[in-house]
């Protein structure tokens, strides 16, 4: 299949939405940036296309698909309830990167929900992806537009690197704004319960809905406790490096990444090593590559999935990461990395 690369990165175009709407429309799939991350999109509606972005990605079929709609009255076509938090959320939040986990009604194909009798919904900000929704009809079911298992796209090119010839377009719109998925909150239980940490934090849903808990599944040591977002329990975002977060104060962080770094370039290992910029400049040895600033949260969400990708494609045979503060997006940037590691984490020791 030739896939179709529409150029948006100055501007949306009417007249390619209109026909990127209509490949959609006849059951095509789209790619289109997002505020978060690049989106593999199909009509929601029609089993025939969900089966088609599995197929495409290579994902699991029992990972659910979030649909994403461009105007709150198209809510109600999908779930069979709307309670009163979810009309808070969608007032304070949409559109943008919250999805919310409600009961699912009949017209949701059992295939873009994994056979869950819920489905995940979020409206996102960026113009494209909405207008692009509304010539489709309204219901785009669009999961990140990696193949699965490599870190989700944040470029057109990184969508190309994955998907091309395997879908019918590709609109690039340039790099997106985040970098990282939506937060995903579960509003089908007693207490809203976050599923996927994201650029809204916990702190930001509080703030207009009270108590908010976070799925236990995500943090546990223990292996049978698996996070409730069916997608969550994959080691996705996995670069093929075998990789290790180091966390401690920044000055023993830096001493154990230079160590570990020398015996394995020794040993005649690749050595990547990922570090804020403010530390970058510490390190001797391996390819070092400044996420961002440690002021500044939003410049590490941003560049991280693209380093990760940066690494595979250089066949480094071992990452090393700084860790990064939790708290807003920094508890969002540490459950990738985590994720990106295996969980494994050391603790640098004090000189
Ligand atoms: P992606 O769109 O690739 O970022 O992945 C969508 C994420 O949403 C995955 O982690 C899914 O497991 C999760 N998800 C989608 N639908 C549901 C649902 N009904 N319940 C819980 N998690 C969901
Ligand atoms: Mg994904």
């Amino acid at each position: 299949m030739q896939t179709i690369r529409m150029d948006m990165r100055e501007k949306t175009d009417p007249e390619m939405i209109r026909k990127a709407g209509e490949i959609l429309q006849r059951g095509g799939l789209v790619a289109f940036p997002t505020e978060t991350v690049y989106g593999l999109g199909g009509n929601a509606l029609d089993e025939a296309s969900s089966a088609k972005i599995y197929a495409a990605k290579g994902r699991p079929s029992d990972n659910p698909l979030i649909v994403h709609i461009a105007r709150l009255e198209d809510l109600a076509l999908l779930v069979t309830d709307i309670p009163e938090k979810a009309l808070i959320l969608a007032q304070a939040f949409w559109p943008g990167p919250l999805t919310m986990i409600l009961p699912k009604s009949p017209i949701v194909p059992d295939a873009t929900t994994g056979g869950l009798k819920t489905v995940a919904v979020r409206m996102p900000s960026h113009p494209a992806a909405l207008e692009l929704i509304q010539a489709a009809g309204g219901y785009v079911a669009a999961p990140s537009a990696n193949t699965s298992g490599r870190p989700s796209p944040t470029t057109a090119a990184h969508v190309i690197e994955d998907l091309d010839g395997k879908i019918d377009c590709i609109i690039d719109g340039g790099q997106v704004g985040i970098g990282l998925e939506s937060t995903i909150v579960d509003l089908t239980g007693e207490t809203p319960e976050i599923l996927r940490p994201g650029y809204i934090s916990k702190a930001m849903l509080e703030e207009v809905l009270g108590k908010v808990t976070v799925d236990k599944g995500l943090t546990s040591e223990d292996e049978k406790v698996r996070p409730r977002a069916p997608g969550m329990k994959y080691r996705h975002y996995a670069p093929k490096a075998q990789m290790t977060i180091v966390e401690g104060e920044e000055d023993d962080v830096v001493r154990t990444i230079r160590e570990l770094a020398r015996k394995d370039t020794a040993a005649g290992l690749k050595v990547g090593i990922i570090a804020a910029a403010e530390s970058a400049p510490k390190y001797s040895e391996g390819t070092v590559r400044e996420a961002g600033t440690r002021s500044d949260a939003r410049t590490i969400a941003v560049h991280l999935y693209a380093l990760l990708r940066e690494f595979d494609e250089m066949e480094t045979d071992r990452i090393y990461s700084e860790a990064f503060e939790e708290g807003q997006l920094g508890d969002a940037i540490m459950n990738r990395l985590l994720k990106a590691a295996g969980h494994h984490v050391i603790r640098a020791e004090k000189m």
